[in-house]
């Protein structure tokens, strides 16, 4: 799951630049998520927002978590990349 605190956003449209599958989009003034079903859960928004304006919630959309939890067998890790 992926939030914007519109509050904290300046604009700087970098989510959108470095977000893999074009779930961001922007308004006038900020950030909006506009395609959630495309979320990877990667955090790459959330670790290049700068003023902390974005928040992912790892879930099973993350695949790192798909990995380690399914496929490995380290059920309860998570995917650490948050
Ligand atoms: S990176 Fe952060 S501050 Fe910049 S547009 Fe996205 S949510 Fe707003
Ligand atoms: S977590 Fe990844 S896929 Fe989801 S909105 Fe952020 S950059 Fe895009």
């Amino acid at each position: 799951m992926i939030a914007i605190e519109d509050n904290k956003c300046t604009g700087c449209h970098v989510c959108t630049w470095v977000c893999p599958h074009g779930v961001l989009a922007m308004n006038a003034s900020s950030a909006f998520v506009a395609y959630e079903e495309r979320c990877i859960e990667c955090g790459a928004c959330e670790l290049n927002c700068k003023p902390g304006a974005v928040q992912v919630t790892k879930g099973t959309g993350c695949m790192v978590a798909i990995i380690k939890e399914d496929i490995l067998g380290l059920k309860g890790k998570g995917c650490g990349c948050g």
